[in-house]
């Protein structure tokens, strides 16, 4: 546990170095822990390090684990694949969802968040690589979802994620999400709300933060390989 509370203060402060490093202004650049099958005890000790937002995959998996973890604060991030059976739970558990792809799910969370809390930040989930496995919306697309999402009155579109595929090579890493930061500044205007490009994880998060990354999402730097 002191390891992966050790790890997180590692990668903060490099994370603030590569800030420093590509004319990042200071704090422009968050940490989102990447929790997915690891235990609360794991995400107490991240916690103790300095993480404060964590990112989970899988719905029922998040809920077992918060009840352990109320007294923390921690603010709760969606990231994986949403089935519409699942809407209900998520905005009412999570303050975060990165992964919208179509307008239904979408709906489904505005229509289901409580309305004493207040409105579920999202972010749409573009698919870079045109790769039929992943998830996410076709780039030609993200503009016209945007623009739905953006109507919907207990959501607040704060930007994009994706999930690029793994380069092996800095500079192709760059290339990479140089294009998607370019997507995302041809919508900053349109969309007032916009502040977050959730870009890079453990293998090419260096690179991101060059790019312009808001949020990284790092699982492996933190808590190990997962089992
Ligand atoms: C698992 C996961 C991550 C973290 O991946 P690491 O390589 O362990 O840093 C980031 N984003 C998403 C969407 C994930 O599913």
């Amino acid at each position: 546990m002191t390891t992966i509370t050790e790890n997180t203060r590692i990668i903060l402060a490099r994370i603030h170095e590569f800030e420093a490093q590509y004319n990042r202004s200071t704090n422009s650049v968050r940490l989102l822990a990447v929790s997915k099958t690891q235990s609360a005890d794991k995400i107490r000790a991240a916690y103790n390090g300095g993480a404060v937002n964590f990112g989970e995959n899988y719905v029922q998996e998040a809920l077992n684990k918060m009840p352990a973890l109320a007294d923390l604060g921690i603010q709760w991030h969606f990231i994986g694949p949403i089935q519409a059976n699942k809407t209900r739970q998520l905005a009412s558990h999570f303050h975060w969802i990165h992964s919208i792809d179509r307008l239904k799910i979408a709906q489904r969370l505005s229509d289901q968040r409580p309305s004493c809390d207040a409105p579920l930040n999202v972010c749409v989930q573009v698919n870079l690589s045109a790769e039929a496995s992943k998830s996410g919306v076709a780039v030609a697309e993200v503009a016209d979802l945007c623009r739905q999402v953006s109507l919907l009155p207990n959501l607040v579109l704060r930007g994009l994620m994706a999930i690029p595929a793994i380069m092996p090579d800095f500079k192709q890493q760059r290339h990479c999400f140089r294009g998607f930061a370019e997507l995302f500044m041809s919508l900053e205007q349109e969309f007032p709300r916009f502040d977050t490009l959730s870009m890079g994880m453990s293998a090419d998060f260096e690179a991101a933060i060059a790019e312009g990354a808001t949020v990284v999402r790092l699982g492996t730097a933190l808590f190990g390989p997962r089992i």
